[in-house]
This record gives C-alpha cells, structure tokens and sequence, in this order.
C-alpha cells in the first residue's frame, strides 16, 4: 500500500545497520507540496538542535526545543524530498521523520482512523529530535528523540537512521493515543509488556510494507521464514547483534515470578535482572508464529510447497530435525514461483496486521492481559474470514502460554481441526467484541501525568546498556 499512493517520496534505509548501501525511495500518505521544511506536517515536524546535551525529562523538561538548529530540511521543486545527500545533516531529519510518517500511514490505514495525539490538546504536535547525545531514543509526551549507540565493532549508529528503533518508538506513541493507559500506580507488567510486544510488531508490520525488505527477505531465506532473517532482527544494529528476535522460542513459564515493585523497578527469581522486555517475548513470538502460519497456509493453498515442505503443526523438535530437507524444498519452489511467495507473504502481513489493529481498538489499559489481547486478535482473524486457521492460531497462544480461550467471544478448539461454531453462529464478517471498545484518540480523560508515569516505567533494550 505504500509504493504508488502518488504521495511525497523520501528515502528511507529499511535496515541501516543490515547492509543497505542505498536508501529505499517510499512514498508517504500526504501529497506533494504538502510537506514544508524541517520536514514538517499539521501533525509532526523535525527540528535537529546543533547540541542537544539531554533528553526531555517531562514534565521539567518538555517541547519545544528553543536552542540552534541546522537548517531545516527543504523539499525539492516538486515537493519531495528524496534529493537530500544521505551524508547531509538534513538527511538525519528527513529519515526520522519518513520513518515516523511511514509508520504512521501504515496503522491508519488498518486502524481505518487518523492517530490523534494523546497530548494534542496540550501539546498540538510531534516534535522530533534526530540527535541527542544520549545513547538511546525515547518516546513520551509531544516529543520522539534519536540517540547513538556504538555497535560492537564501535561505530556508531545514530538511530535516526535505525527504522526499527524508529518505528518501535512510534509504535509507542500510536498505543499511547490510541489506548491511553491505566491509572498513576495501576500499570501493570501485561500492560506495559504488551506496550513492547506491539510497538515491536508495529516496526515488523512497517519495514515489511517496503517492498526490496520482503524481496531481501524471501530471498535471503528462499522463502522458508523459519530460517533466520533480516526481518525478524527487530532493532538490529548489525549483522550479528541482535537486540530482540520476533522468532523467539520464549514461554510465559519462561518469565514466572518475574515482577514489578511499587517503585517501579523490576524483581527477576531468577537473577537476570529482566523486564517487560522479557514478558512481551512470548507475546511477539506467538503471533510472528502466526504470521509464519498464515503464510505457510498461503503456500499451501497456491500449491506452492509440497505437503512434506509444509512444516505447520509439526513439533519444534520435528522442524528442527528436517528444517535442510524443508529448505531446499522451499528454495526449488521459491525458484520457480517467487511472486506467489510475494504475494502470500503480503496477504499473511495484512491479516496479521488488521488482528493487531482490531487488539489496539478494543483493548484497555486497565484489564489489559495477555489472554484477552490473544482473544481479541483471534476474534479478529475469524471476522476476516480465517475461521479455519483459528485452531492452528489458537496452539500458537497456547504453546507460549497464553491461553485466550476464557476471554473468546467464539468457540475454538485448540488443534488442527475445524473449530466448532459458537452458539450465536456468527464467525465471519463480524468482529465479536466482548468488551466495549477503548475510547481511543477521542477519550475524554487524558491526565498527563499518568502518561508520564507510565513512560518512566518503560526503560528499552535498545537505549544504554549499563557500562
Ligand atoms: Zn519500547
């Protein structure tokens, strides 16, 4: 949805770190001329300071920024901004605020709603910060700031030009305003684990939408996504260094004990000294599963893979045992018809994405849990016609262990089966809500303070590692 919209075109590096020596021109949603210099919409606008010695500290510490800057980006004569040198200060502007706004066109359009900001009626707009001499990137209120972090082999890699980091932080502040969150003293370790799971798979959702990272991507693992890929690096910052893996194999009983402190601060049994980060794994991993089945399903059904290729419903240890055989199988298809796997591939992201989008629009802060996020989204894939997949969607919750089934509005029976239909019939072309829908951008509460509260809670994987 993003190639063709006829909107402004910038370049964006899809994964800086991953080895694109070129970025990847993408059209936004807003049309040329529209744009104006930072770069700058009604919504957003970059402003890159000379020095920025700190990050915002809200409330003390707040937009907007009133030091020097660099010049702002300027858009071409046509209204674009995809002429701006990659090694011109400008360019650090430009592709935070592409990515911000990329990531931003892509949830609007499966929200089916425009993202109105939590702090808007305080705060009318973004600000974003393409350098702050921090080693880390935050998002809280009217603010999205970059720093750098040096990579093992100490380069540095400014994270305005990191599109995970970038569209992890923007995930933020669209569940921010979309959600709200609970009360000052009533976030809980679901909420704020949810908070990582999601804002990670609205980055996965947003690099998959550019078209050379899917093509990197089925070609890198000949269309077989059990293998290990630049995608599911969420937040790489190189080849090797892998801050969090969406393929993980991570289960609730992984985290048990793990809790937060009245304070705030984290008490891991088991010495790891873990956080949400830790709890949001299972989430992730259980619904990139999904993604993977979806697809699998999709090669499938185009008779793409032969049923011994199809590695769905086997046990770990039987895909770990014939995952050669299973490659090369993959690799002799994807040879032959590469654009099926394209297009089962897009196909598998929307649903997985409308399912997220239905989970944003009906979740709240305050019950949030893992089960009724699992059940909400497999709600969603049955109102989306993928009734039949729900068994196999539903062992994926239940191997991380999320179990939905208590929250589910439908029946499913766990396993390969057909699901049973639920008394009230209808699994297809409705979305069952069992609780009302979150207020979203037009709730009438929005007491800031409880939004800084939740944001100090939030400490990142990707910012400063102590030492
Ligand atoms: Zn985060």
């Amino acid at each position: 949805m993003t190639a063709s919209m006829g909107g402004t075109r910038f370049r964006l590096f899809p994964a800086y770190a991953a080895g694109y020596a070129e970025p990847e021109t993408v059209e936004l949603s807003l049309p040329p001329g529209t744009i104006g210099p930072g770069p700058s919409d009604p919504w957003m606008y970059a402003v890159h300071p000379l020095r920025k010695a700190d990050p915002y500290e809200p409330p003390s510490s707040m937009p907007p920024f009133r030091g020097p800057t660099y010049p702002p980006a300027l858009p071409g004569p046509q209204g674009h901004f995809d002429h701006i040198p990659t090694d011109a200060p400008e360019f650090l502007a430009a592709h935070l605020y592409g990515t911000v706004r990329h990531t931003l066109d892509i949830w609007e359009f499966y929200l089916g709603r425009k993202v109105v900001w939590w702090h808007a009626p305080r705060i009318p707009r973004l600000e974003l910060i393409p350098f702050v001499q921090w080693q880390n990137a935050h998002s809280g209120p009217g603010f999205i700031e970059m720093g750098e972090k040096p990579s093992h082999s100490g380069r540095e890699q400014p994270f305005c030009l990191n599109f995970d980091v970038i569209a992890h932080e923007t995930g933020h502040a669209i569940m921010f305003s979309m959600i709200g969150v609970p009360a000052e003293g009533d976030v809980s370790e679901p909420f704020l684990a949810f908070h990582e799971s999601f804002s990670d798979l609205i980055a996965l959702i947003g690099v998959m939408e550019i078209p050379s990272v899917t093509r990197r991507l089925l070609t890198q693992t000949a269309g077989n996504l059990y293998v290990l890929n630049i995608v599911n690096r969420i937040g790489a910052i190189s080849d090797t260094e892998q801050v969090r893996l969406a393929s993980n194999t991570r289960t609730l009983a992984d985290v048990v004990g793990l809790h937060m402190a009245p304070d705030g601060s984290w008490i891991d049994p088991t010495g790891q000294h873990r956080n949400q980060h830790a709890i949001a794994e299972p989430l992730t991993g259980a619904i990139f599963d999904g993604l993977v089945e979806l697809y699998q399903d999709g090669l499938a059904e185009r008779g793409l893979i032969p049923p011994e290729a199809d590695a769905r419903g086997w046990s770990r240890a039987e895909v770990e045992r014939t995952m050669d055989a299973v490659h090369s199988t993959s690799a002799a298809a994807w040879a032959r018809f590469a654009q099926g796997f394209h297009t089962a591939l897009d196909d598998a992201r929307h649903i997985v994405a409308r399912c997220m989008a239905h989970v944003i629009l009906t979740v709240r802060p305050e019950t949030l849990s893992f089960p009724i996020v699992a059940a909400r989204f497999l709600e969603a894939a049955a109102a989306l016609g993928q009734t039949r997949h729900l068994p196999a969607l539903l062992d994926h919750f239940l191997w991380r262990g999320i179990d939905p089934r208590p929250a589910l509005g439908i029946a499913v029976a766990p396993g390969r089966g057909s699901p049973r239909q639920s008394a009230s019939g209808e699994q297809r072309g409705r979305l069952y809500v069992a609780e009302v829908p979150n207020p979203g951008p037009d709730r009438a509460c929005c007491d800031a303070f409880a939004f800084i509260a939740a944001h100090r809670l939030m400490p990142h994987s990707h910012r400063a590692r102590p030492g």
